[in-house]
Order: C-alpha cells, then sequence, then structure tokens
C-alpha cells in the first residue's frame, strides 16, 4: 500500500499542500482531480521521490520513501516527456537500464511492453516520428516496464484527441487489469476518471485540500454503464 501522511510543501512563500495525507490499497485504481495549480502535480512529484517535502512521509509498503526516487515506483509524466535522442525501444527500455537489468534481457522486455501498447514495428522509432498518442503510449509501456507497485499518471491523456483517448482508456484497462497494481490518475476529466478509477478525490485550488471523496460504483467495463446513467456525471 502507499500511504502519504503529513505532507507540506511551500515553493518559496506559496503554500502548495498543507498536511496533506492519502492512502492507495494494493491493487486500487485512483484519481486525483482538481483546478490546474492545485498542486496535483507536486504531489506526484513529491510520491515519486523527484520533489523534496517541508514535512511528512511517503510510505511504500512498509519503506520510507520519502526524498528517494527509483525503487517501486514508475511515472507517466504530463506530456509523455521522452528522450528524443532515444528510439521507442530504448525509452521503454530506460529504467530497466537504471535498475541494471542486462541489455539483452531488457530489450525483450521493453519490446513487450511496447507490443502491448499497439505499437509493434515502432521499436526503432524516433520520438519526434511519433504522433502524440503513440508517445504516451511510449510513456505508459516505459512506466509499466518496470514493473512497479505503484504507477504515478499526470494527465497522460490530456492532449488527446477524443477516439485516441477512449483507446488508450481502454488499453490501460486491459493492461492494469492483467497486472493490477496501485495507481494514481492525474487527470481533469470527471468521465475519464469515473471510467477508470476505484476512487476519485477531487482537490480544492491551492493550497490543496480534498474537498469530496467518490468511490464508483461502477464495475468494469464500464463505457455502456456511464452512458446509461449520465446523471452520476453531475
Ligand atoms: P495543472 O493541472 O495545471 O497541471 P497542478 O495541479 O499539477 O496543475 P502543480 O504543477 O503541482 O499544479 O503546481 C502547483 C503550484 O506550485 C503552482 O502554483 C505552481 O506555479 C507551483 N510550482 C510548481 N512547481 C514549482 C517549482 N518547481 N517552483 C516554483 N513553483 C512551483
Ligand atoms: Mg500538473
Amino acid at each position: 500500500s502507499l500511504s502519504v501522511s503529513g505532507v507540506s510543501k511551500s515553493f518559496g512563500s506559496v503554500p502548495v499542500l498543507i498536511d496533506q495525507s492519502l492512502e492507495v490499497a494494493e491493487g486500487e485504481f485512483v484519481a486525483l482531480l482538481g483546478p490546474s495549480g492545485c498542486g496535483k502535480s507536486t504531489l506526484l512529484q513529491i510520491i515519486n521521490g523527484l520533489t523534496s517535502v517541508d514535512a511528512g512521509r511517503v510510505v511504500l509498503d512498509g519503506q520510507d520513501v520519502t526524498g528517494k526516487s527509483g525503487t517501486g515506483r514508475g511515472m507517466v509524466f504530463q506530456g509523455a516527456d521522452l528522450f528524443p535522442w532515444r528510439s521507442a525501444l530504448e525509452n521503454v527500455a530506460f529504467g530497466l537500464e537504471v535498475m541494471g537489468v542486462p541489455r539483452k534481457e531488457r530489450l525483450e522486455r521493453a519490446r513487450h511492453y511496447l507490443h502491448l501498447v499497439g505499437l509493434k514495428g515502432f521499436e526503432d522509432a524516433w520520438p519526434h516520428q511519433l504522433s502524440g498518442g503513440m508517445q504516451q503510449r511510449v510513456g505508459i509501456a516505459r512506466a509499466f516496464c518496470v514493473k512497479p507497485q505503484l504507477l504515478l499518471m499526470d494527465e497522460p491523456f490530456g492532449a488527446l484527441d477524443v477516439q485516441t483517448r477512449d483507446i488508450l482508456q481502454d488499453e490501460l484497462v486491459r493492461i492494469w487489469e492483467a497486472e493490477p497494481k496501485m495507481v494514481l490518475f492525474v487527470t481533469h476529466g470527471i468521465e475519464e476518471a469515473l471510467y477508470l478509477a476505484d476512487r476519485i478525490l477531487v482537490f480544492s485550488k491551492r493550497p490543496a485540500r480534498v474537498l469530496k471523496e467518490i468511490v464508483v460504483p461502477f464495475e468494469r467495463p464500464r463505457r455502456e454503464a456511464m452512458k446509461l446513467e449520465p446523471q452520476f456525471l453531475e
């Protein structure tokens, strides 16, 4: 499980998080919603260990990982954020390289995940040769490839057209159901959150505070169920 407790963070004199706590259970998919600038990305970066805290702790499966990046967490960044000088396959393999997995094995595993996200045949493509949706897929494969206990996804489908987004949402559900893991998924779409998550946390504007918690009452797959109950979106 993931336990964030009493986390506070200011940038200069601007408080972004004040005494923030949240829990994610084993295999739980949690969506985070909230206005632009409220601190969602900051919270994810803190959980990933890329941003320091002023106070509080991040504990993953009993281990204090506050301020430590790497172990157990995979992140899909806002705007896929691929390495432009690495092929699609080498981007996916990156996390395994950091972990010291031998080259042959890491390329095999990377190929497997690249195929899972529908990019068979694009192993040698450069990021600039891929569409936005394809780049997001590479980012997702890269995060899944390290088999993290916790997956942090920061608006991964934010900049995509509706059709591509629906396809990637379905792919994510399929991959996640095959290998359920903890997910924290930031989005601006309440429909997307309802479609994907077990639980939704709605944040206030900065400093972020949980205003509302929604436990999603639908079984998966949900697209049809949600069309039948549009009042749930109000
Ligand atoms: P969005 O939905 O637009 O992505 P967000 O909820 O992810 O917004 P954050 O990126 O976490 O918001 O930013 C929260 C606040 O912290 C903003 O006011 C932002 O300007 C500020 N902030 C974030 N990172 C830094 C930084 N490295 N230095 C200074 N201020 C920062
Ligand atoms: Mg953000």
